[in-house]
């Protein structure tokens, strides 16, 4: 770009909330192919909030009608009551929202929040660990409790599977629903003991800007660390072919996602062009390998750093704005 035409596309973009990191940068937007949208704070709002909390109590859904082991009572899911205590919803939130106040991750904060709203006691847990892509692992009381996905309990020689059927029902919602284990201090096997779900809202222009972009012949796609099936069910609700999501993708193979999309072209000069938008520090790396890496304003600093363009106003359709104000700049002023 000629530095006039540099000047004409930055301050366009600078008076849209676009703000360009120089000429280089309005070059390769206007040969943006692909958009590859990170799901959570960029097509969605980020704002997590708690809907729902299910009880399990060590499998009852393996052993429906033997009452053997229970204290007399029968449960009113005709599952088996536990060796111990029976627990119930509050408890089984008391100990997700516990293990979960020593982490910033929106999930877990909409747990906590959802469990202060619901009168519910938080306790510091004693120790805390992240487990980055999959969950938490914390002691709470003196017992061990993990809350995350599937591989979270595998990993830890918990089967998931009795939540399976609840799991997929909150999923093809769209929600993200989170297993929540306990291994009782001394036990050495864990417990399944109940599942939380948290939602969030996809952004209103989200639908928007894929129907623009696609118009204009650009390939869109999601990529998200969350399950297949709620990726799914939020990329139906914003029109993004299911082909083009991927999920479960770990925050340190985001990059290798965006590179793989960048090498699957069969354009004339090989590879795609592509634009990934997204708002957190896992996504930095991969807005740095993306031909343009675009950062949601109100995203981390990390990521803004990372990137070649910031969208002020943290909307999607502002991702269209970015690449009609470079191809309008420079087709004018070549
Ligand atoms: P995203 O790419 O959507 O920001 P992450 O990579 O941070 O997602 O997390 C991927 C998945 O790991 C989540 O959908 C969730 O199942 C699980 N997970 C991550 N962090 C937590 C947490 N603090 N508590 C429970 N589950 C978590
Ligand atoms: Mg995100």
């Amino acid at each position: 770009a000629t530095p006039a035409a540099t000047m004409v596309g930055t301050t366009l973009g600078a008076q849209n909330g676009v703000l360009f990191k120089g000429g280089d940068v309005l070059e390769r937007a206007k040969d943006v192919d692909t958009v590859v949208f990170d799901k959570t704070g960029t097509l969605t709002k980020g704002e997590m909030e708690l809907t729902d909390v299910e009880v399990f109590d060590g499998g009852a859904d393996a052993h429906q009608t033997d009452g053997a082991g229970d204290r007399g009572e029968p449960a009113p899911d005709g599952g088996q009551l536990s060796e111990r205590e029976r627990l119930d919803e509050d408890d089984v939130l008391r100990l997700a929202a516990s293990a979960e106040s020593g982490s910033e991750h929106p999930l877990a904060r909409a747990i906590v929040d959802g469990a202060e709203d619901r009168g519910v006691d938080v306790t510091d847990p004693d120790e805390f660990e992240n487990v980055p892509g999959h969950g938490v692992k914390a002691t709470v009381n003196g017992d061990a409790v993990l809350v995350g996905n599937r591989k979270l309990l595998r990993d830890n020689g918990i089967d998931p599977a009795p939540a399976e059927e609840t799991m997929e029902r909150l999923e093809s919602e769209g929600k993200t629903a989170m297993l929540v284990a306990r291994v009782p201090a001394g036990a050495d096997e864990g417990e399944l003991v109940g599942v939380v779900a948290d939602a969030d809202t996809v952004k209103e222009s989200a639908k928007d800007a894929v129907s623009q972009l696609r118009k204009r012949g650009v390939d869109v796609m999601m990529i998200t660390g969350d399950n297949e099936r709620t990726a799914h069910a939020v990329a139906e609700q914003v029109g993004i072919d299911p082909e083009n999501v991927r999920a479960q993708v770990l925050p340190e193979d985001k990059s290798d996602a965006v590179e793989a999309i960048q090498d699957s072209g069969e354009g004339p000069d090989g590879g795609r062009k592509a634009m990934m938008v997204g708002d957190g520090v896992n996504d930095a790396p991969a807005l740095a390998v993306a031909s343009v890496g675009t950062a949601i304003g109100s995203g981390t600093d990390v990521a803004i750093e990372a990137a070649d363009v910031t969208l002020m106003r943290d909307d999607p359709v502002d991702v269209v704005k970015a690449i009609r104000i470079s191809e309008a700049t420079l087709a004018k002023i070549k």
